[in-house]
């Protein structure tokens, strides 16, 4: 069966407002280091920025608006800024941390584990992460041609349960291509299961529409939907608004941390992160210890220092709201399990 996209689909002008709204805030992100400095009234002279990085800065106005003003050690301000740090080398950082480049079946189909098939649907991401680890990977073409090709393979391969869709971040796709994911995913037989890696509840709560919701809804798929929050003030009430609008819509929600130094490397931030999660009716699912890609060194934080706060969580939260503290190692047969 071959799933045609309506011609709106790559992007264009669009008819639905909520959605016109999402990639209109898409195309007013900053993308450069001053011009957000200047927006959070801090200058240049307080951090060593680096104007010239490849992996350029990219960061919605929504995203900026839950940064402190005049503070140079934000945490989410932190997570978007290219600093000089980035071109330090450190040993054991390279370009293909877990092993991504080995794990391909075609250029954007990756498969690990038994029974899950996670595609690259798009390389594009609302924000760039400066911890990204798949900053370097060489994401090729995603348009109709590759999408028919990828489910294609799925569809011969009856073991697959669980598809995945990933990148780059999936919600990028507009609700025309995502629908025709979810659609023809829905009519493969052996797939039980939907997984979305997400983080624009998140990023820009407004790309969460009505036609998206609907799309999730009505199909016969579980939908499992991973946001990725690294910290508690980015779930503000536009976050919470869009996360219930989700689970309205039969979505099981669950969130991903990656740990990082000056971010969330502290008991009480990691506290305050799970509260407000279970507040919003999100589980943890994993707390990962940083894939090592290049350019990312100064966001580890030591074994022994997770250890100590997964320590920390365990005695102030729920058990429910403790997440499991993992490390992704090429090659092995699921996330290992640190604690
Ligand atoms: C992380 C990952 C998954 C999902 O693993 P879970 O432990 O089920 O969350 C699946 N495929 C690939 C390629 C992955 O990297
Ligand atoms: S949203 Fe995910 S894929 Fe995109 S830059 Fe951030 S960590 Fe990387």
């Amino acid at each position: 069966m071959d799933i045609l996209l309506p011609s709106q689909a790559s992007s264009g002008p669009s008819h639905n407002n909520a959605s016109a709204s999402w990639q209109r805030s898409l195309q007013q992100a900053i993308r450069n280091p001053e011009t957000l400095l200047e927006h959070l009234g801090l200058s240049a002279t307080q951090l060593p920025i680096d104007i010239a990085n490849t992996f350029s800065l990219k960061v919605p106005l929504e995203y900026v608006a839950k940064m402190r003003q005049s503070d140079p050690t934000d945490p989410l301000l932190r997570q978007v800024l290219p600093l000089d740090e980035e071109n330090n080398r450190a040993a054991g950082f390279n370009t293909d941390p877990v092993g991504d480049l080995n794990a391909r079946q075609s250029p954007a189909l990756l498969q690990k584990y038994q029974h899950r098939m996670l595609v690259l649907v798009t390389g594009a991401c609302a924000l760039h992460c400066r911890y990204c680890f798949r900053r370097c990977y060489p994401y090729g073409e995603t348009g109709h041609a590759e999408m028919q090709q990828q489910l294609m393979q799925i569809r011969t391969q009856k073991q697959i349960h669980e598809v995945i869709l990933s990148g780059g971040d999936p919600l990028l796709l507009s609700d025309s291509h995502l629908t025709a994911w979810i659609q023809a995913l829905s009519a493969i037989k052996h797939v039980q299961r939907l997984r979305i890696h997400t983080r624009l509840p998140v990023v820009l709560a407004s790309r969460i529409t009505d036609a998206l919701l609907s799309s999730l809804q009505e199909s016969r798929l579980q939908v499992f939907m991973v946001i990725h929050s690294n910290h508690a003030n980015e779930l503000d009430e536009t976050s919470a608004n869009a996360l219930q609008q989700l689970r309205q819509a039969d979505c099981t929600l669950l969130n991903q941390t990656v740990l990082l130094k000056g971010v969330n490397d502290q008991a009480e931030t990691q506290i305050a992160l799970h509260t407000r999660l279970g507040e919003l009716q999100v589980l943890p699912y994993y707390l990962h210890l940083l894939d090592r890609v290049q350019g990312a060194a100064h966001f580890e934080v030591a074994e022994s220092q997770a250890l100590s706060l997964m320590k920390a969580m365990r005695e102030a939260l729920p058990g429910y709201l403790v997440p499991r503290l993992v490390r992704e190692e090429a090659g092995k047969a699921y996330k290992t399990p640190v604690y």
